[in-house]
């Protein structure tokens, strides 16, 4: 079973994925907890450069490196696990690209979206948590946490509204594969209908 959670930064993405695996592990599941950009050693060094550089990278080259770094990551990371029969909760997938790259960046979102299943071989999640929030509800929380460096400040506000407005078409177009919450409610009672979904497609 192959599990993504996807969202804006500071929506909870992290916390939700570590409540999720506390919960498959004690029932007994085998569960692989991974992220994209960074889930390899090749990954960490691309991710240093996407982030080091962010702003500064020519957008078709920023999509490709965080292609290069899923495509190794899901061919020697993800793909194992689910070959293994592990449940994989992956923080970040390629519908962050589609909305990151594509709508954050203004690139073309069914280029970024075959880029990124030509990387993968075409896999696609059993089950994607979008946490939406309002990009100003997660400054004020990553604040609120006195997160030093301020991701969201580099980039401007409208870059974040396109990125959520993205995130919730994708989940329009995907009613099936998306399960999309409120991130403002408590992470209780998130990790509570996330358990509910993913116990409908464990076998
Ligand atoms: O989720 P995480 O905090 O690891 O993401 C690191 C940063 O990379 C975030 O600020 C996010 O906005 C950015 N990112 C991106 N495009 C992606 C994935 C992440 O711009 N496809
Ligand atoms: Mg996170």
């Amino acid at each position: 079973l192959f599990l993504t959670f996807e969202g804006g930064d500071g929506a909870g993405k992290t916390t939700q994925a570590a409540l999720l695996e506390e919960w498959l592990r004690a029932q007994g599941r085998e569960v692989v907890r991974t992220r994209e950009p960074g889930g390899t050693d090749v990954g960490v060094r691309i991710r240093d450069i996407v982030l080091h550089h962010r702003g500064h990278i020519a957008p078709r080259a920023e999509a490709l490196l965080y292609a290069a770094d899923r495509a190794h990551h899901i061919e020697t990371v993800v793909q194992p696990a689910i070959a293994r029969g592990d449940v994989v909760i992956q923080d970040r997938y390629l519908d962050s690209s589609v909305a990151y790259q594509g709508a954050g960046r203004v690139l073309d979102a069914d280029d970024v979206r075959e880029l990124s299943l030509w990387a993968t071989g075409g896999l696609l999640p059993d089950l994607t948590v979008l946490l939406d929030l309002d990009p100003a509800a997660a400054r004020a929380r990553l604040d609120a946490d006195d997160k030093p460096f301020d991701r969201l400040e580099a980039e401007k506000a409208e870059f974040h509204e396109r990125v959520r407005a993205a995130f919730l078409a994708l989940a329009a177009d995907e009613p099936n594969r998306f399960l999309v919450l409120d991130a403002t409610e408590p992470a209780l009672a998130l990790a509570e209908r996330v358990r509910e979904a993913v116990a409908s497609r464990l076998s």
